[in-house]
């Protein structure tokens, strides 16, 4: 390994980056543990919290060159053009760079002692013949600082940016078992830890620096659509719950998110709480561009407190004053789930997050999901094994949603944390009860549909259910109409006088619920 210097870490800080302290402890920790050098480096923090300092710093510090895989160039070129602000020598080695930079490039790699710091490259260039011996070459010399992995979610089928080309970085490292390795990420379940453990070589023990995904200020509930009387009065209340009192000037202090799957669902989404007095706007990729920054400027500006949107928005908003974020639909996986549901309550105050939860939007979404392995197949002609992923990333927010127990827990397990003290702030730990009992209508619920689809095999249910398709029923049915967002628009007679029927069955039964009465007795499915 290449030797180290002793200045100061925290002068060194600020002679090189201009930075007069960490900004966290844990950054701190995790650049002391790579400069160290004596162990392999996990770092999983949130995108912002300032990962890449954790190795620049020991990069400039160290006397040879560090080696960084990053999966994109646009993410190199930023890194490099930040890097060369700082007057740190840093470069790549891409197909961009004109052949007199090449040149450059490898002339300083071979000297005797390269002005190059840090030397950026894809997962693709990294299997390169070129590559290859510029690696062995340092190795050989002592000039190789640290082996840097970027990104390295990338490297897990669980991720959400699986790249196949990260699983070669194994076959580099293993040719240099003793240079000290870090992988970086911001979002790393437990199987997507392993993955990277395991296919980067890291030696064990790691030193691991990890962000613990718990907010306390964060409440967690579940409500189940279909078992709500008028799922639109239930949000109207949760967002102004939430959103707290006007000021003098009419504005409320915060705002929400509405995240829907649809841009159907955000117009009318969007429309029915404007129609109960609530104002609320759609956001989606259907809105002319102008529209758009329209709307998201009002909403950043506090003048519409609602935004109805689909998961495309926030991936840039940082507002700090978000008091909700609820799913009208469910998200494609936890890990996406944590993320949108994660925008809420940056300032730390108390906020809420709460999935509109049912059934038909866990087939539909399934349903796509499935759709999309296997036009992913037939377009390569061959089933690889992560192609389940995806499939296992949802069932995995549905059990969230369909299993009583701590919220909290359930997020922390799935991210391989310790199991956080929630205090009651998430529905489960505030009143399991009242969950068991959600759940138990929910049952119930199933249990006379699938009575009545026994009687009437191809009707809808009053929310737009297909019985059939929802048991799992005739191969051939349905299916298709899944990608029809108006499946319950079906208007002849019958079926409209049997949706008049399950509303008046439907309203007894929550009288009944909301009256304490056991309906187990009284519980007849209309047509029976
Ligand atoms: P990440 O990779 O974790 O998403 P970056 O490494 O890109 O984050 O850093 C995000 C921003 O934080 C960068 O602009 C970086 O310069 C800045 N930053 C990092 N460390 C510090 C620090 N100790 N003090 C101030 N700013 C910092
Ligand atoms: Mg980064
Ligand atoms: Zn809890």
């Amino acid at each position: 390994m290449a030797s180290r210097s002793c200045e100061p870490v925290r002068a060194a800080l600020a002679r090189t980056f201009g930075f007069q302290t960490f900004r966290s402890e844990r950054q701190e920790s995790a650049a002391r543990a790579v400069l160290r050098g004596d162990k392999d480096v996990f770092i999983c923090m949130p995108t912002g919290a300032g990962k890449s300092l954790c190795y620049q710093l020991p990069a400039v510090l160290a006397a040879g060159v560090t080696i960084v895989i990053s999966p994109l160039i646009a993410l190199i070129q930023d890194q490099i053009e930040h890097m060369n602000v700082l007057k740190i020598r840093a470069c790549s080695l891409n197909s961009k760079l004109s052949l007199e930079e090449r040149k450059m490039v490898l002339s300083d790699l071979n000297s005797a002692k390269p002005d190059i710091k840090l030397l950026y490259i894809t997962p693709e260039m990294a299997a390169s013949n070129t590559m290859h011996s510029i690696f062995d070459s340092l190795l050989a010399r002592n000039l190789l600082s640290y082996l840097v992995i970027d990104e390295a979610h990338c490297v897990s089928q669980w991720g959400h940016d699986f790249r196949p080309d990260y699983l070669k970085l194994g076959s580099f490292r293993s040719k240099a078992p003793g240079i000290p390795c870090v992988a970086l990420t911001a979002t790393a379940p437990q199987k997507v830890q392993d993955d990277i453990v395991a296919a980067l070589q890291l030696n064990q023990p790691i030193a691991v620096f990890k962000s613990p995904c718990f907010r306390a200020n964060l409440f967690y509930d579940i409500v189940f659509k279909e078992i709500l009387n008028d799922p639109y009065i239930n949000l109207k209340a949760f967002c102004e719950k939430t959103l707290g009192q006007k000021d003098s000037a009419g504005q409320f202090d915060g705002c929400g998110i509405v995240y829907c799957r649809t841009r159907d669902g955000c117009q009318e989404v969007a429309e029915e709480l404007t129609r109960r007095g609530l104002e609320a706007k759609a956001y989606h990729a259907g809105l002319k561009n102008s529209e758009r920054t329209v709307v998201q400027e009002e909403w950043m500006e506090g003048k519409v407190p609602v935004i109805v949107a689909t998961i495309s928005f926030g991936m840039g908003v940082d507002k700090a004053n978000v008091r909700f974020v609820a799913h009208w639909n469910l998200a494609k996986s936890m890990a996406a789930y944590y993320q949108e549901s994660g925008r809420a309550g940056r300032d730390g105050k108390p906020s809420f997050c709460r999935i509109y939860y049912s059934r038909i939007d866990r087939e539909n979404i399934s349903f796509l999901i499935k759709k999309e392995i296997a036009q992913k197949q037939s377009k390569r002609g061959s089933v690889r094994s992560f192609d389940k992923s995806s499939l296992v990333g949802f069932e995995t927010l549905v059990s969230f949603c369909e299993q009583p127990g701590c919220r909290h827990a359930a997020i922390a397990k799935y991210f391989g944390d310790e199991v956080p003290a929630c205090n009651r702030a998430c529905d489960y730990c505030k009143n399991p009860e009242i969950v068991m009992r959600q759940l138990d209508s929910l049952q119930r619920f199933e249990i006379s549909k699938a009575q009545t689809s026994v009687k009437m095999p191809t009707s809808q249910g009053p929310f737009g259910y297909i019985h059939d398709l929802y048991e799992g029923g005739r191969k051939g049915y349905g299916f298709e109409r899944y990608d029809n967002e108006d499946v319950d628009n079906e208007s002849d007679g019958e079926s409209e006088s049997r949706k008049k029927e399950w509303n008046a069955f439907f309203q007894k039964q929550m009288k009944l619920r909301k009256n304490g009465e056991s309906e187990k007795d009284n519980f007849v499915p209309p047509g029976t």
